[in-house]
């Protein structure tokens, strides 16, 4: 009886394995042809500054509905396109998108901005891709000093001796750098200052854990001491509550991001959300309320 209960936990823990390796094997498949097919959009969540609420850009985040498989979250598939080396052209392709609608906002009088993008170890390791950067903020005429890259940390510590070699191109071109979901990996503060960095994201754990949590508390205070002391600007990840944002703001924190300032948006909606965001420019206050 037990033997054979034991043998039927088995049988299916052995079947949603198979089910798993068969769903990234379909998945992996569906992507190399969602490019082409238009599957794949950007959405851009912004970013407020604490000192003067104004936003300060956005970060650029992957969507991808498939008609087969529905709505995929970035976390499932880009392990994915790692794997397969996809994760090249669909990086290349969001960098190009985001520089496309960051200029989109700056022509329309929105100057000032900071658009962020992650990158994959894979991109920052194979190739030139300070040649592709270049190139893109090219055609597009976004200066470089408007673009920020966004590596995680645990990618940085694996590679460690190679990525700061590489990373140094990046800053060579003026481009800024950030180190995403900070805490969850292993820097110590030597490696830290070695790395030519410009912003630390610290990870929405420990954003969460603010208000009730007094380590999460003890963390996310000592990081900010740490990156000022470095001279670096903080950015708080997974901001979600008014209790949060004041906690961050009393401890100096630089920036915040997350759904208490506003979820992803598309380029348009992003672009209305920061305009609305921005005190009138003088001569439109001088403007009548009421057109005649
Ligand atoms: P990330 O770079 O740390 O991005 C932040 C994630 O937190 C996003 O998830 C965002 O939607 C989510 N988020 C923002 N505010 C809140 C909040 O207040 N509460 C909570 N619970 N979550 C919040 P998303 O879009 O699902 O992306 C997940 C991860 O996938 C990203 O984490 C990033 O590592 C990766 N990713 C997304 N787009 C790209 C891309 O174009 N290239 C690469 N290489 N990775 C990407
Ligand atoms: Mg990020
Ligand atoms: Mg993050
Ligand atoms: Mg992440």
């Amino acid at each position: 009886q037990a033997k054979a209960a034991g043998r039927r936990t088995w049988m299916r823990y052995d079947d949603s394995m198979e089910a798993s390796i068969r769903r990234r094997a379909t998945l992996a498949g569906a992507l190399h042809k969602a490019l082409d097919r238009g599957e794949l959009r950007v959405v851009y969540q912004p970013r407020q500054s604490l000192a003067t609420a104004r936003i300060t850009g956005a970060e650029a985040l992957l969507r991808w509905s498939s008609p087969e498989h529905g709505e995929i979250a970035p976390d499932e598939f880009i392990p994915l396109a790692e794997e397969n080396g996809m994760i090249l052209e669909i990086g290349e392709w969001v960098l190009r998108e985001a520089c496309l609608a960051l200029q989109r906002w700056r022509q329309h009088g929105l100057g000032g901005l900071t658009m962020s993008v992650n990158m994959s170890v894979l991109q920052l390791l194979r190739g030139d891709f300070a040649g592709v950067v270049r190139r893109v903020l090219d055609d597009t005429g976004v200066p470089p000093q408007a673009l920020e890259l966004e590596l995680t940390e645990s990618v940085l510590m694996a590679n460690a001796a190679q990525t700061a070699l590489k990373l140094q191109a990046f800053r060579e071109l003026g481009v800024s750098l950030a180190i995403d979901d900070f805490g969850t990996g292993y820097s110590s503060l030597a490696y830290l200052k070695r790395l030519p960095i410009t912003t630390i994201k610290i990870d929405r754990t420990f954003i969460a854990d603010l208000g009730h949590d007094p380590e999460g508390a003890a963390i996310t205070t000592t990081v900010i001491a740490m990156a000022h002391g470095l001279g670096l600007n903080v950015v708080a990840e997974g901001v979600e509550n008014q209790v949060q944002a004041d906690f961050l703001a009393l401890h100096h924190c630089d920036e915040i991001q997350g759904y208490w300032v506003s979820r992803p948006l598309d380029a348009m909606a992003c672009m209305a959300f920061i305009r609305n965001r921005r005190p009138p420019a003088p001569r439109a206050a001088a403007r009548p309320a009421t057109p005649p």
